[in-house]
């Protein structure tokens, strides 16, 4: 039978991709975005005591109300706003379904949605499958002065069109680890002032900057509130990326209309992870302590990597570093990693394929991203297997 695929461009992601070569290597897996260790003990024991007490069977469509008002008093304690937990926050399965539910809630046929180039690669297919097309806007490249990727502002406005109806954002930035400035915020506001566009904010990393920044959430201006949706994931701040939860928070015009996509997609997500979430997150050192968890993560694969040919990039959140294989190797970002996994046994993912067009020259920098949540004794492995390289 002929099927025609509404997604013909899509093959097996990136992550899977790298994950299944690292396996069949006995490499070091440093590609795809997972800790290697367990979640708090604590967490585990508060999910295991739902369990027992009985919250097996489904808690409402928009998740378990205990969770909902625990992420309402993190989002108002961190970045000051507060969302109503009846029609403002829903708990979804990871942020990947959040995201998804809402690029298929707004974005309609012959839509345009801006995406910032590189991007996480579920963006532009869901944008697809929404019938809408993704414009790509790349991002402005390190410099000496300024040793981090940025948004161009102008150009994010120069790709406005009649039919642009969102924007897509993600920062922390995977994969160029770069946070925003106030002043990213300031032309966000003076972009919506000018035109209808709704912002998806993908936060995910929101708990892992480093350096003392703190992370400036959408939920940190109300102008930007009223126009945004903010999408988290428990799965990283809690190191359970195997859990899938995730939730977004949007004002309630908004949220209506992603809830009656969740309500078919998944309807609600498993109870006694929401319920061990929630009492777990009583306690705010859960995720006050992660900066700093991380951050020695971040500097002891920078500091080792020096020992290396690598050359590393600096990383201002999120819980990957790039780095640069120049004067290693002239081949592509992917074929590099290959080599890389089969050849020294380290997997890691190439930054290219994080462009719209992976093979394109253009998408090619020579750098390739590392995850640092791992135990010490993986990253010493790690390293000494890039030392040999
Ligand atoms: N957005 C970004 C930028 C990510 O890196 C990830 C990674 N896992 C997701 C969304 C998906 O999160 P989840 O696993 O909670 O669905
Ligand atoms: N977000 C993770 C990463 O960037 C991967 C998630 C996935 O495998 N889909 O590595």
């Amino acid at each position: 039978m002929q099927i025609q695929s509404k997604l013909p461009a899509v093959g097996t992601t990136i992550f899977t991709v790298m994950s299944k070569l690292a396996s069949e290597h006995n490499a070091i897996n440093l590609g795809q975005g997972f800790p290697d260790f367990n979640p708090d003990p604590k967490l585990i024991e508060a999910v295991h005591q739902a369990m027992l007490q009985g919250l097996n069977q489904y808690p409402p469509m928009p998740g378990h109300a205990a969770l909902r008002e625990r992420i309402a008093s993190k989002t108002l304690q961190r970045y000051g706003h507060h969302y109503n937990c009846d029609t403002e926050i829903t708990v979804s399965s990871g942020a990947s379904e959040a995201l998804m539910a809402s690029f298929l809630a707004f974005v309609h046929a012959g839509d345009e949605v801006i995406v910032i180039e590189p991007f996480y690669d579920l963006y532009v297919p869901a944008i697809e499958l929404a019938g809408g097309k993704a414009v790509p806007v790349p991002m402005t490249p390190p410099t000496q002065n300024h040793p981090y990727y940025r948004v161009d502002w102008d150009l994010v406005e120069a790709s406005i069109t009649s039919r642009t109806r969102m924007l897509v954002i993600n920062f922390p930035h995977n994969p160029t680890c770069s946070n925003l400035r106030p002043q990213d915020l300031d032309a966000l506001e003076q972009l919506i002032a000018k035109y209808p566009l709704l912002i998806l904010s993908d936060e995910v990393y929101e708990h892992l900057t480093f350096d003392q920044q703190a992370h400036l959430s959408l939920a940190t201006r109300p102008s930007l509130v009223e126009r945004a949706i903010i999408v988290s994931s428990f799965g990283k701040t809690f190191h359970a990326t195997g859990w899938k939860v995730g939730y977004c928070c949007a004002p309630a015009v908004l949220m209506t209309e992603i809830r009656k996509i969740h309500q078919y997609m998944v309807f609600t997500v498993p109870t006694p992870l929401q319920a061990g979430l929630a009492t777990y997150m009583q306690d705010p050192s859960t995720w006050e302590t992660l900066p700093a968890f991380y951050q020695e993560k971040r500097d002891y694969l920078l500091q080792g990597l020096k020992h290396t040919r690598f050359t590393p990039l600096p990383s201002e959140g999120t819980f990957f570093l790039l780095a640069s294989y120049d004067g290693i190797s002239n081949e592509s970002e992917l074929e590099f990693s290959k080599w890389l996994t089969r050849a020294h046994g380290v997997g890691t993912i190439p930054v290219s394929a994080f462009y719209q067009n992976p093979e394109h020259p253009a998408s090619n920098h020579k750098l390739i991203r590392l995850c640092f949540a791992k135990q010490k004794n993986t990253l010493d492995e790690a390293l000494q297997r890039l030392a040999n390289v």
